[in-house]
């Protein structure tokens, strides 16, 4: 029940004088909708005082209007969610999220409010493999978007050459654990968030479903030994204790590779992936000629492994908040960094994968 409307923050107004009225259009930046509407004088400028401190006869009484045509219009923008539905009581827990609560008020829909997304985000628990030049942003990414409860597991020290592409270091961490160096990073941005460390290389199945029990979702980011076993091994893991996961590609050179999200019982998973790629390099006849024992070290600056692993981040905050569905189900991107271009691939289930037709466990 509305008593005091309120046009949501987020929400453009934009108007134009036509000889009918005034043609006004609603824009909500953040789903890209527009609802145009002709309103006449008198409605146009009951708009002016929809900013939650004026009551409904207020609004009559100012303007002019008649309580039923004032109700109607009321009525029409409610419909189209340019208005708040209830008052928002926003602590000072949720004040550090407002402009973040502006985005999710887009995608209000019946049942689920901006403030439920933004608590199921911070109910969330999420684990993060290897904090290099992806797993260190994502830590951050999912910080400022505010999940609290992270496991972040991580073998190394921070060294000189991560701090030109590694976020959450700074130059009096090196030598330090990796992980010690992001827990504490991460409570000073905010002391609420509780990060459990694991400084060790997920090297089993085992050692990963140990680490991560409980967690509502896995990303890896580790590239060690290289980033398919790493997958590989991770998604074996959360196929076996049902548990959502963020598989990222990591970077190389100008490319940089995006998803699959796997959800178990539900889409494709890695191995169904790796069924078309091998495929694919079949087909081929390319084989790769390994030049030196060294693991390679492709060139790389901080801002394509910040845009890589905030890809990621996103289709996190898009699964653990329900402000929309994950888009990375049953599909891969490659961002072409000298281009500019986002291109995806499909895959679908496969009929004879091993680890598909394993039901996860409920
Ligand atoms: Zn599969």
């Amino acid at each position: 029940m509305i008593t005091k409307p309120k046009i949501k923050d987020g929400v453009t107004v934009m108007y134009r004088k036509i000889r009918a009225g005034y043609e006004v259009s609603f824009y909500f930046p953040a789903s890209s909708k527009c609802h145009s509407f002709l309103l006449n004088k008198r409605g146009f400028e009951c708009l002016g005082y929809m900013r939650g401190g004026s009551s409904i006869e207020d609004i009559a009484r100012k303007c002019r209007i008649d309580i039923q045509s004032l109700n109607h219009l009321i009525g029409l923008l409610d419909k189209i969610n340019v208005l708040e539905s209830s008052p928002v009581i926003v602590g000072k827990e949720l004040t550090r999220f407002s402009r973040q609560l502006n985005f999710f008020a887009d995608f209000e829909k019946e049942g689920i409010s901006r403030v439920d997304m933004q608590r199921k985000l911070q109910d969330s628990s999420v684990g993060v493999v290897g904090l290099g030049g992806v797993g260190s942003w994502v830590a951050q990414g999912l910080a400022l978007a505010g999940v609290k409860n992270l496991t972040i597991v991580d073998p190394d020290r921070v060294e000189l050459s991560n701090l030109s592409r590694q976020c959450l270091y700074a130059n009096t961490d090196i030598g330090s654990t990796k992980v010690s160096a992001i827990q504490k990073s991460l409570t000073s941005l905010d002391d609420k968030i509780v990060c459990t460390c694991f400084q060790t290389a997920i090297d089993s199945v085992k050692k990963c479903s140990r680490i991560f029990r409980g967690v509502d979702l896995v990303i890896n980011c580790a590239d060690h030994p290289d980033v398919d076993v790493m997958n590989r091994l991770v998604s074996r893991s959360c196929f076996a204790s049902n548990t959502p996961h963020i598989l990222c590609g990591g970077y190389d050179g100008h490319l940089s590779f995006i998803g699959p999200t796997v959800i178990p019982g539900k889409t494709p998973c890695w191995f169904c992936y790796e069924h078309g790629i091998d495929k694919k390099k079949k087909a081929s006849g390319l084989q790769h000629l390994p030049i030196s024992e060294v693991q390679i070290q492709g060139g790389s600056i901080g801002a394509i492994s910040a845009i890589t692993a905030n890809i990621h981040v996103l289709e996190a905050v898009r699964l653990l908040s329900g402000w929309s569905d994950p888009k990375m189900v049953g599909q891969t991107g490659e961002f072409d960094f000298l281009g500019l271009t986002l291109s995806h691939s499909s895959f679908s289930k496969i009929k004879t994968c091993k680890q598909c037709g394993r039901s996860p466990k409920k």
